[in-house]
């Protein structure tokens, strides 16, 4: 198959842009050079593309010169690859490691980005065949505030009109060479929470002269978790977690003033509303239960990741093609993480895979967020492959 020699044949070149950015990795909403290395590449392969979208993002456009395949609509499918890096010191001695202090290619976004601009290459060699427009989304400041959100906020999805969004994230927990497909709910749905808690501050000998509110903010803590345990049914997955609690500043005094603030996750967009509304019942009435005033504020972040099934058949199917069988896996659990192409998938109908890149001779553990982290670089090329063929594959089948 010639794409596949292609693919074969283009691999180390992309190889070495993912080592390029791994080298200079950037933080979120400051993927500067990131953007330029991205818009050097397709300008040399004359892929049209415009930057500064929603910060440092790129979009890219391949229309297809082909004719849409008897009785199908001509389609544009987007292809996302996000291209942010964390604030982790890289502990891995490879020849590429970051040239940043603090600074690290943590959860694969260069490999993502560089199997993106692969696929482009390969696909803009290949529009006068292709049945359908293809547009690329390197999307900035995934990890923060959700550069997916603001890149169809400034019109992505739009001119012309997306009809379908495909993505994917490396694993360690799959060796490479393999895809791994979730069907349905994949990733949570993020909401953060601050309660303010208001007492009275007195002397700690004389408490009856206060309001505590280190007694009703450690109520909260323990009643919140009531919401999980007591108001979803156990079939139903959430997690409230409290991960900061400040409050009072001298062990004789009566704290006049608690805070406590965490995280509600769930795995649809009802279940993190619901959610909500009784960490806001609770907040406000157990602390009037101990005399004491409390207010919540919410900040939505991801919505839930929930797969599209018919997307979902068209690229095992592809996966089955072109991998094989074996080399396909399945996730068994949906995970309570976030990540928001989320919002891609609420907005059209859309899929999220995994490529996996486990090296199986790699002794050192291996996680997404590690500082350890060294994906074989073999997923590559599966990316590669399931993008290319996983796109040819929707214009053919996808209703
Ligand atoms: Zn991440
Ligand atoms: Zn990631």
């Amino acid at each position: 198959m010639r794409t596949r020699e292609r693919i074969d044949e283009i691999f180390e070149e992309i190889v070495g842009i993912r080592r390029e950015l791994h080298a200079n990795p950037e933080l979120s909403q400051q993927e500067v050079k990131t953007s330029q290395i991205i818009s050097e590449f397709l300008t040399k392969y004359e892929i049209n593309h415009e930057t500064g979208i929603a910060g440092h993002g790129v979009v890219a456009m391949i229309k297809g010169k082909g004719k849409a395949v008897e009785g199908q609509r001509f389609f544009t499918i987007g292809i996302r690859a996000d291209m942010d890096a964390l604030p982790i010191d890289e502990k891995m001695d490879v020849p590429f490691k970051s040239k940043k202090k603090g600074i690290m290619h943590a959860c694969g976004h260069d490999i993502h980005t560089a199997v993106l601009l692969g696929t482009a290459k390969i696909l803009k060699e290949m529009e006068d065949t292709i049945p359908g427009n293809i547009k690329l989304f390197f999307e900035p400041a995934e990890e923060t505030i959700g550069g997916a959100k603001q890149m169809i906020e400034a019109g992505c999805l739009m001119n012309p009109t997306v009809d379908a969004v495909i993505g994917l994230h490396i694993t360690p927990e799959v060796e490479a060479g393999m895809v791994q497909f979730r069907r349905g709910k994949m990733n949570a749905a993020s909401t953060e929470f601050e309660i303010t808690v208001e007492g009275i501050a007195c002397h700690g000998a004389h408490p009856e002269n206060g309001v505590d509110t280190i007694v009703a903010a450690s109520s909260l803590v323990c009643m919140l978790q009531t919401i999980v345990t007591r108001n979803l049914a156990p079939t139903n997955p959430g997690v409230i977690t409290v991960g900061q609690i400040h409050g009072g500043n001298k062990n004789n005094v009566i704290a006049k003033e608690t805070v406590i603030s965490g995280i509600i996750r769930a795995l649809d967009n009802g279940a993190r509303n619901f959610m909500k509304k009784r960490v806001k019942e609770i907040v406000e009435n157990v602390a009037c239960g101990l005399g004491a005033k409390a207010k919540v504020q919410f900040t939505d972040s991801y919505p839930a990741l929930v797969n599209n099934d018919e997307l979902g058949d068209i690229l095992e199917a592809a996966a089955e093609k072109i991998l094989s069988k074996e080399k396909i896996c399945f996730l068994q659990e949906p995970s309570l993480g976030a990540d928001d192409f989320s919002y891609f998938s609420e907005a059209v109908k859309a899929i999220y895979f995994n490529i996996g890149c486990l090296d199986k001779n790699e002794i050192t553990h291996q996680a997404l967020h590690s500082e350890l982290l060294n994906p074989n670089e073999e997923c590559i090329r599966t990316g590669m492959l399931m993008e290319v063929f996983g796109v040819l594959e929707l214009f053919q089948q996808m209703k």
